[in-house]
């Protein structure tokens, strides 16, 4: 007779195995309140704006430094907010409603770069590089991706290795940087990148400010949706850093990669749930005005299914998010809920956004309405950060690993 299996992976992860009260604390619901605040006065109203002239929000990060929000995360020694990462997931989650643009650069400076510094980084690293991030005078990219490394990442071919020694003593070594990376987030704004090389201890970390000899910024690439954001191709030609620049311990580079890539993907699913959240939110109000056959299309049952079920995903989504951003902050891991919520975003946003196209019509198509650019800015969801399939084999691996199976990307 067949016999029943239970799957461990359930029962001691956050999926279902850690309580959590989802009410928001007090301060919670005073920083929600102030973020919606900032979105309203200061991101909405350019959001169409830089999408159509593809231009980096600069003024609103400049305003959004001034809130302490290019710190969130950060401690108040670095001149951080110090937020928590469920607190900071509402920030993510509310500008995206407004601009998924905006989000993403934020969420690459802060939970990319900044936190992988604050993580892993010398005391000499943070102290130089950490308040000007929470100022905004340094903006964050991250640089993993190669044109023949992008799923298996961990293929990278870019070479760092040590330059000769400095010859009468004294002076610190140089680590030499070779190779091109592309698709990097934030590229034209940012003063530094992380950048990620195969050196003589495996994959390696590096901080390489903008002006690094050897560090050239090459082509931006147009993009489907978030065209506030720009993605350069970096070439890095004998790029040439100090040794103290590596971050993190030798050997411990791919666990760099790692807790970034699993902190930005459930920043990622906020950005998700926002866009989704505010898909439904302007279809449905637009149901309610716009008139057919003498009604107001939403008395039309089609069109109640439609935003129905999109309020049930997005629904579903803000507990998956504000589960996996409460985990991140516990002790243990959320790698695993930091995949299933991130796969899962991108789906959801995916399936509202296009219902909600289609819920206004023709105005859902029109790029001079506000629908377009939500569903264009959600599809990048499911490959950045990771895409959807690579997630699902991480997920897969550990359902299999407690079944005593290898599961191979
Ligand atoms: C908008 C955007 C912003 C980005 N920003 C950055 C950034 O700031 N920094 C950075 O380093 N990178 C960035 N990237 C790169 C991103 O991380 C990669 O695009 C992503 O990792 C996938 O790599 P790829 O595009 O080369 O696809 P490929 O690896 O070529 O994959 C193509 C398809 O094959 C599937 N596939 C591949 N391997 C497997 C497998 N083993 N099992 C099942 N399916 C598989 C993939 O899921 C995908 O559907 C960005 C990408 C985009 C689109």
């Amino acid at each position: 007779m067949h016999q029943s299996t239970s799957i461990p992976v359930y029962q001691h992860t956050g999926l279902g195995g850690l309580a959590m009260d989802f009410t928001l604390s007090e301060e919670q619901e005073m920083f929600r309140a102030m973020f919606r605040d900032f979105s309203a006065k200061e991101v909405a109203p350019k959001a169409e704006e830089i999408d159509h002239e593809e231009r980096p929000p600069l003024d609103v990060l400049r305003k959004a430094a001034n809130q302490g929000f290019l710190g969130a995360t950060l401690p108040e020694d670095y001149f951080g907010a110090e937020l928590d990462y469920l607190s900071y997931a509402l920030l993510i989650q509310t500008l995206a409603g407004d601009c998924m643009s905006t989000a993403v650069t934020l969420a690459t400076h802060v939970s990319l770069v900044a936190m992988s510094i604050l993580e892993h980084g010398t005391d000499a690293q943070k102290e130089e590089w950490l308040p000007q991030m929470a100022a905004g005078e340094v903006i964050g990219a991250f640089a993993l991706t190669e044109p023949d490394a992008g799923s298996d990442a961990a293929s990278l071919q870019t070479r760092a290795f040590p330059s000769s020694p400095p010859e009468g003593g004294g002076q610190e070594g140089e680590v030499i940087l070779d190779g091109v990376k592309t698709w990097v987030a934030n590229g034209e704004i940012a003063g530094l990148f992380l950048v990620f090389a195969q050196g003589p201890d495996g994959i390696e970390p590096f901080l390489v400010p903008k002006d690094a000899p050897g560090l050239t910024l090459g082509y931006r690439e147009p993009t489907l949706g978030l065209r506030s954001v720009t993605f350069n191709t970096l070439y890095l030609e004998g790029c040439r850093v100090p040794q103290a620049n590596r971050l993190g311990e030798p050997g411990e580079g791919w666990t760099v990669a790692q807790r970034a890539r699993d902190r930005m993907a459930i920043a990622l699913a906020a950005a998700g749930l926002g866009v989704s959240e505010a898909a439904v939110n302007v279809a449905a109000q637009y149901a309610t005005e716009r008139v057919q056959f003498g009604v107001p299309i939403a008395q039309k049952q089609a069109i109640q299914n439609y935003v129905a079920e999109a309020f049930a995903q997005v629904e579903a989504l803000r507990y998956l998010v504000y589960h996996a951003a409460w985990l991140a902050d516990q002790d243990g891991g959320f790698s695993l809920d930091a995949s299933v919520v991130k796969a899962f975003s991108a789906r959801v946003a995916r399936s509202v956004t296009n219902r909600m196209v289609q819920v206004m019509g023709g105005y859902g198509y029109m790029e001079d309405y506000p629908m377009a650019r939500k569903y264009r800015d959600a599809r990048a969801l499911g490959i950045i950060g990771g895409p959807t399939e690579l997630h699902y084999v991480w997920v897969a691996q550990r359902i299999f690993a407690d079944l005593d199976l290898e599961i191979v990307p």
